[in-house]
């Protein structure tokens, strides 16, 4: 496995001029421009969302998160849990039909040294799979080729899952 080369979490690491840091979650959710195509963000639920991964792991990389920026699993109320549930099964299904995965590996990065790019507001990874391609991939993973452009995936998942 090829030494720690993570391109996705640069964006993630930065630090705004106050010394907060910057969270790309909150960040796209409460874009000024409201722009959920450009931000990523495939469903903005009550206490939930959806936003695809825009360094990803395969094509169709997703990620379900609340809405609330928090670090905390544990800190996260029954209807963010129930939301987000369901919000993963929408999720598999509008994958299902549209880009036809062989399987999904699901799962939080909690803490840093999991891999957690952006450890300050805690997401559900979906990243689904095809016979064939890498074993498991960790998020140390190896960078991959995406062949499917970012936004064409977007619109696919978009027009499916708006109705599910
Ligand atoms: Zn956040």
């Amino acid at each position: 496995m090829e030494k720690l080369w993570a391109p996705w979490r640069f964006p993630w690491i930065m630090e705004s001029k106050n010394g907060v840091k910057e969270c790309f979650i909150c960040d796209a959710f409460n874009a000024p421009e409201k722009d959920d195509r450009k931000n990523l963000i495939l469903v903005r639920g009550s206490n939930s969302l959806i936003i695809m991964n825009r360094f990803p792991y395969s094509n169709g990389h997703l990620m379900i998160c609340p809405i609330r920026h928090i670090s905390d699993l544990r800190a996260m109320e029954p209807d963010e849990w129930k939301e987000i549930g369901l919000l993963t099964q929408k999720s598999i299904e509008a994958l299902e039909r549209t880009i036809t995965p062989h399987g999904f590996n699901l799962g939080w990065n909690i803490g840093q040294i999991s891999g957690a790019g952006l450890e300050q507001h805690i997401h559900q990874h979906i990243v689904p799979r095809w016979s064939g391609d890498t074993n498991f991939m960790p998020v140390v993973g190896k960078a991959k080729v995406i062949s499917q452009d970012l936004w064409e995936s977007y619109d696919q998942l978009k027009e499916i899952i708006i109705d599910l």
